[in-house]
């Protein structure tokens, strides 16, 4: 091959590079945050947990679905890692990885709010809860769910399923919880709670998620508590906690890190 063939090629690889990155493939939805929020806190706080323990548990549920785990190309890696979008054992796997991640870094003894456990045990159970809607889908690590929109990510979409995924999570809530020595005495009735739930958004729809605001009401009236707005965590795409100004408004500053991201760090995914 002649010098100018060589040169053809390595263009054509870097538009082929630089066409691929520009693809911004949208972040990949997940139960709404009537599940990882408010769900999650109404349970976390029948178990014992403080408002306070509670909040940071399921605002870090939510969050997995924010700026980190879920951008750019990174989503492709991500969707199996954070979001149940792999096959049943290597979801089990990452799942147990997960839940031994949150066990290693509970401290009992240490103030909610320097707690790593309590985050790293919301984001075990973001994944946890997200299987029960994504784990079925074909060839789910590439392009998610998107043949059903945002409709499995309503509770109302598969109810039975949506109870089972409850379930599952207050058996892990109530375990994490023993952890932390607190009692487990309240009775949760998840059939009134997913079921005030689904009457609060009971349409699923293709194009968009469930009101929060019906969820917190839900919530609110089976507690008989108000319950705090969720915190906002940015994670790296390894679920650290990074400071939430990693993506400046700036657009082309945000899209060279991206660029960044999406080339040279993708490796570094454990
Ligand atoms: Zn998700």
């Amino acid at each position: 091959m002649g010098r100018r063939g060589i040169t053809a090629v390595a263009a054509s690889a870097l538009l082929a590079l630089t066409l691929l990155a520009s693809v911004q493939v949208p972040a990949v939805q997940a139960f709404s945050a009537d599940t990882h929020y408010y769900l999650t806190y109404c349970l976390c706080r029948s178990c014992g947990f403080s408002a306070e323990q509670s909040r940071i548990i399921a605002s870090a549920d939510l969050s997995v679905d924010g700026g980190g785990t879920d951008t750019g190309f990174l989503y492709l890696l991500n969707n199996p890692l954070w979001h149940g979008l792999s096959v049943p054992p290597l979801n089990d796997l990452r799942e147990g990885c997960l839940w031994d991640r949150a066990l290693a870094r509970a401290a009992p003894q240490s103030p909610a709010g320097s707690d790593a456990g309590l985050i790293a045990f919301g984001q075990f159970l973001h994944l946890q809860q997200d299987r029960h809607a994504h784990e079925s889908y074909f060839l789910a690590p590439v392009w998610g769910h998107f043949y059903d929109g945002y409709m499995t990510d309503w509770l109302a979409f598969r109810p039975g399923s949506s109870r089972a995924m409850a379930e599952e999570s207050l058996s892990y809530i109530a375990a994490f919880a023993s952890i932390y020595g607190l009692s487990n005495s309240t009775e949760v009735s998840l059939d009134l709670l997913i079921g005030g739930l689904i009457s609060a958004n009971p349409s699923p729809s293709f194009w968009s998620t469930s009101s929060s605001a019906a969820a917190s009401g839900v919530v609110e009236s089976y507690l008989g508590e108000s319950v705090p707005a969720p915190m906002v965590f940015a994670f790296s795409h390894q679920g650290e906690v990074v400071p939430p100004s990693r993506y400046p408004p700036i657009p082309l500053f945000s899209y060279l890190q991206l660029l960044y991201e999406q080339f040279l760090l993708w490796h570094a995914l454990w």
